[in-house]
C-alpha cells in the first residue's frame, strides 16, 4: 500500500492539524531510521508511518536532530518477553522474564509492540513514552532530565521536576488511585516518560494536578497541547 492510499484510508476526523504536521515531520524520519520486525510480523507502510507520526509529535518544535543518537526501530506484533537477571543482597542471581510493550536501549534501538502502538489514546501512548526515553538518553543515562535547550536551566528543571516526582510518589504511597499511570513512580526516568505521554494525551490532567510541571514540559517541548485541545473543542481550526 502506498503512502497516499494509507492517508486516504484514515478517517478524516482523526487527522487534526498537529497530527498532520507530525505525519509530515515523520517523512524525513522514515528516511533516517531503520525499521525491522521480529517474531514474524510483516513490515508495512502503516506500521512505519504510524510510529513515525506519533514519534514525531514530541519533536515537532525540537527538530529531528533530537533523535540523532540512534538508528533502529524493531517492531514486534505484540508484547515481547525480555529475560532479566538480578542479583540479591547475598549475590544470588535470579532470572525472570519481563513482558514489555516497548523498550528504549541506551545506545541501541527502540523496540516496540505494534499491538500497543495501535492502542494509543486516553492517556496511553507507548510510542511517545519510548521516544521520550530516547530524548532523556541524548545527554547520557536515562535519569528524567533530557538534554535541555537554551530556554531552560538544569536548576529549574530539577526544582520543578523533583517536587512533582516526590508529590506523585507520596500519593502512591498513600494508596491514592491516580489518573496518571502509577508506573511514573518507578523512578525519575519513568516519571519523565509517563508524564511526557500524559502531557500530549492528557494535558488537562497534567496541567490541573502539576501546573508547574505542565509549564516546564510546555517550555521543553515548545508546544501547548492543552491550548490545542481547547481550540479543537471550540471548533477553531488551529
Ligand atoms: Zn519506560
Amino acid at each position: 500500500m502506498g503512502l497516499l492510499d494509507w492517508f486516504k484510508r484514515q478517517p478524516r476526523t482523526a487527522i487534526t492539524a498537529e497530527r498532520w504536521a507530525s505525519t509530515l515531520a515523520g517523512l524525513p524520519f522514515l528516511d533516517e531510521k531503520e525499521f525491522s520486525t521480529a517474531g514474524g510480523l510483516e513490515l508495512s507502510d502503516e506500521i512505519c508511518i504510524s510510529i513515525a507520526a506519533q514519534g514525531c509529535l514530541p519533536i515537532l518544535k525540537l527538530g529531528l536532530s533530537a533523535y540523532r543518537d540512534w538508528l533502529g526501530i524493531v517492531v514486534y506484533a505484540d508484547q515481547f518477553v525480555v529475560p532479566r537477571q538480578i542479583a540479591d543482597e547475598n549475590g544470588v542471581v535470579h532470572e525472570y522474564d519481563d513482558v514489555l510493550s516497548g523498550e528504549a536501549w541506551e545506545g541501541g534501538p527502540l523496540i516496540i509492540s505494534w499491538h500497543d502502538v495501535q492502542l494509543a489514546g486516553a492517556g496511553y501512548n507507548v510510542v511517545i513514552h519510548e521516544f521520550a526515553h530516547k530524548l532523556d538518553m541524548l545527554n547520557g543515562e536515562a535519569d528524567g532530565m533530557p538534554a535541555l535547550h537554551s530556554g531552560l536551566t538544569e536548576e529549574e528543571w530539577i526544582a520543578v521536576f523533583s517536587a512533582a516526582y516526590q508529590d506523585f510518589c507520596r500519593r502512591l504511597d498513600d494508596g491514592e488511585e491516580t489518573l496518571i499511570d502509577p508506573y511514573a513512580g518507578d523512578d525519575p526516568a519513568e516519571f519523565f516518560a509517563v508524564f511526557s505521554e500524559s502531557f500530549f494525551e492528557l494535558p488537562e490532567v497534567v496541567d490541573r494536578e502539576y501546573p508547574a510541571l505542565y509549564a516546564l514540559l510546555k517550555r521543553y517541548y515548545l508546544q501547548d497541547p492543552l491550548a490545542r485541545l481547547k481550540r479543537q473543542r471550540s471548533g477553531v481550526t488551529p
